[in-house]
């Protein structure tokens, strides 16, 4: 049987205002436990929340930045439930009408295409307290800091079909987020933290298998693997003739495995009522222009302008686009060095790998944007080729800073002078009679192919510095 993952993603962000969404106290990140929720924030009897216009504000941004209806009414609502972290006994939220509907976002995928993902809505509420358990024995501690403080929550429709779709939606988010400075996406601080809702079904079928929920995972590498053990899961079940069941589960990234939390509860569990505190949030025609003019250049702009005025993919634009500062970074390279393509290749071949490897933001690289700019040029104007090129690229990642003299001292300089060249090519033809004779009396379509091989002699004679195309040139005048 071949199956087919669907994956929904509910994904909270905290916005990055300085006060909290009902009350005055503040957001920052790191305080002393309980030293930032002021009694708005806990629901003490008597006291009227007053919403952050703020938070309005980054909430319409962020509609407007995945093309979703805004509804310019919309309202809150009581989610009643119980739990130690929330003293009030229930969570603003929206429910009903919540602030963004319907929209959509377009992500890269490793084929090479882009895919449109929908977003169902997003709305405003706010964060619950935090229960901490590693430094209490035996009892479990309550910060309520965090409670009051906005979230947006954008749920997807169930379109993702794979992790790796699911991460490269989450990117995707991420990097909006970013652009519109709405959140600092700090997962390890958990300002973007992520549900994942999995299913399966037989491939071919349309309608939707029974889901579980994976609760709060807070970084790519731990949803990856989470929605690819759900899965796993999920097909041992079935396959075993077993019923997957509707519930909410844990990861545990150090067992590497999703384990059953509780049951799931249904919208109607939390007798959802509209909060007679707050009155309907209206979105006047003006507000929503001014916002709208006070947009910044976001991804989507960003990746048609890198199509237009540099000639890139629509695949290698949306990847260079995606995050602020990767974007920044490339348009210097592609100005300074004035091939984009040559940048492009770069920055998504060699420096995405060591970046990677070494776990490294792009603010973090080694080789800032300038030096990779020279490193390039130098390529372009062939005083290296590309060996030459990847051997001054290591030297500049371990720490050199002028691209001229790790070239001069690690002796990279491309022979380009025809007759050391033609020297060398002697050489090699006259090593290899037994090629030659196969060579000449080879067809057009094979010769190229064995032409690689001769090049492969001299550029190994020559120490890797002969620039390949003449040698190539030369080879074929010589040998013909
Ligand atoms: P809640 O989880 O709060 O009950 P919803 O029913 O709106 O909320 O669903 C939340 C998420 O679950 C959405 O992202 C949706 O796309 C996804 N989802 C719903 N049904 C399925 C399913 N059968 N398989 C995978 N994802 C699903
Ligand atoms: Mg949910």
């Amino acid at each position: 049987m071949q199956w087919e993952a669907v994956i929904g993603l509910e994904v909270h962000v905290q916005l990055a205002t300085k006060s909290k969404i009902f009350s005055g106290a503040s957001t920052a990140f790191g305080a002393e436990p309980n030293t930032q929720a002021c009694a708005v924030d806990l629901g003490l009897p008597g006291v009227l929340p007053v919403l952050n216009a703020e938070a309005v504000r980054m909430a319409v941004m962020f509609g407007l930045g995945i093309h979703a209806h805004i509804n310019q009414t919309n309202i809150f609502a009581r989610k009643n439930y119980f739990y130690p972290d929330l003293p009030k006994g229930y969570q603003t939220s929206q429910m009903d009408l919540p602030i963004v509907g319907q929209g959509y976002v377009d992500i890269p995928l490793e084929s090479g295409e882009i895919k449109r993902i929908g977003v169902t809505r997003a709305h405003l509420e706010e964060d619950a307290g935090k229960s901490l358990h590693e430094d209490f024995h035996g009892m479990t501690g309550i910060d309520l800091n965090r409670a009051g403080t906005p979230l947006l929550e954008i749920v997807s429709e169930p379109d993702l079909r794979s992790a790796t779709e699911a991460v490269a939606y989450l990117k995707y988010i991420h990097g909006l987020i970013r652009y519109l400075g709405i959140s600092d996406g700090n997962m390890a601080q958990g300002s973007m933290r992520c549900d994942a809702n999995v299913s399966i079904r037989p491939k071919g079928e349309t309608t939707l298998g029974t889901r579980a929920e994976i609760k709060n995972v807070n970084s790519f590498r731990f949803i990856e693997k989470a929605i690819n053990y759900e899965i796993e899961r999920q097909i041992d079940v079935l396959e075993a003739g077993n019923k997957v069941v509707q519930e909410t589960r844990l990861y545990d990234s150090e067992r590497d495995e999703t384990r059953s939390m509780r049951g799931k509860e249904e919208a109607n569990d939390y007798r959802y009522f509209p909060c007679p505190d707050l009155l309907p949030v209206v979105i006047t025609d003006e507000d929503l222009q001014s916002i709208r003019n006070g947009l910044p250049e976001l991804p989507e702009q960003k990746r048609q302008r890198f199509m237009d005025a540099f000639k890139l993919s629509e695949y290698d634009a949306t990847i260079l686009s995606e995050e602020r500062e990767t974007a920044e970074y490339f348009e210097q390279v592609a100005t300074q060095c004035d091939d984009a393509k040559l940048a492009a290749n770069w920055m998504m071949g060699e420096l995405a790998a060591r970046l990677n490897k070494n776990n490294l933001e792009i603010t973090e690289s080694p080789v800032p944007a300038d030096r990779l700019a020279k490193l390039l040029s130098r390529l372009k104007d062939q005083t290296i080729n590309g060996k030459g090129a990847k051997a001054a690229f290591e030297a500049l990642w371990e720490g050199a800073d002028d691209v001229d003299a790790v070239i001069e001292a690690k002796g990279l300089k491309q022979v380009t002078d025809t007759n050391a060249i033609a020297a060398i090519v002697d050489e090699i033809i006259a090593q290899h009679p037994e090629q030659v004779e196969q060579y000449k009396a080879a067809d057009d379509a094979k010769r190229k192919k064995m032409i690689g091989f001769f090049v492969g002699q001299v550029m190994k004679a020559s120490k890797g510095s002969a620039n390949p195309g003449q040698v190539n040139q030369l080879l074929q005048q010589k040998l013909s």
